[in-house]
């Protein structure tokens, strides 16, 4: 693989994923900048999957700033719900007012009921990354957390839809666990053992 070299660009503007990945790439000997960082424009996610949402994102800003850049694509895919809202994710949270991720969980849950879908209501939390090269090479890495939901939500660390989401063999959701609990655990962090098992060996 590629070596990174000691800078490297996260190519997102979700402050909730940002501070997530510079915790999970604190151990390594590279510096993290955030898109906002380099005053760059937020691409539209045009694409129905999460490495085409991701490619975009990466390449955009590795072509514009002339360095590696890391790019999450990211989402909670529901069974009962033919893992949906999967890369729609951040949409069913999007309001008139901007994003309120209260009204994309009270969704979720709605469409359960309205289908009255058996418990436990299964669901994984699903991470892409990919990692681009100003020349347009790439790498990409998937990682999932599996679990089930839970209504009404519980806790308030973490972000989006962490209060609903219970992982397999803990009895607390993403919102109630610290961000090391959950960085040991998550969607991201499988995805980031295979990039950091990949570039930094
Ligand atoms: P995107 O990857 O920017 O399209 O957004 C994915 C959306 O999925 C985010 O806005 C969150 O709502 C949700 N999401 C992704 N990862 C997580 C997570 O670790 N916890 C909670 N919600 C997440």
């Amino acid at each position: 693989m590629r070596p990174i070299g000691d800078r490297l660009l996260v190519a997102t503007h979700n402050q909730g994923k940002l501070e997530e990945i510079a915790d999970l790439l604190a151990p390594l000997r590279v510096s993290v900048l955030g898109a906002a960082d380099l005053g760059l424009a937020e691409p539209e996610e045009t694409e129905t999957t999460f490495v085409g949402n991701a490619r975009l994102k990466a390449h955009a800003a590795a072509r514009v700033s002339g360095m590696a850049a890391l790019a999450d694509d990211s989402g909670l895919a529901v069974d009962a719900l033919n893992g949906a809202p999967g890369v729609f994710t951040a949409d069913w949270a999007t309001t008139a007012k901007g994003r309120d991720f209260g009204v994309g969980m009270a969704r979720v849950w709605r469409e359960l009921e309205v289908i009255s879908a058996p418990e436990p209501r299964r669901a994984q939390f699903c991470c892409t990354l990919v990692l681009a090269w100003p020349d347009g090479e790439d790498a990409v890495f998937e990682g999932k957390s599996h679990g089930h939901l839970i209504w009404p939500g519980r806790g308030v660390q973490g972000h989006g839809f962490d209060p609903i989401f219970q992982p397999d063999g803990f009895d607390q959701t993403f919102g109630e666990m610290n961000r090391w609990e959950k960085n040991r655990l998550s969607h991201r962090a499988d995805a980031f053992a295979k990039l950091v098992a990949a570039c930094f060996p």
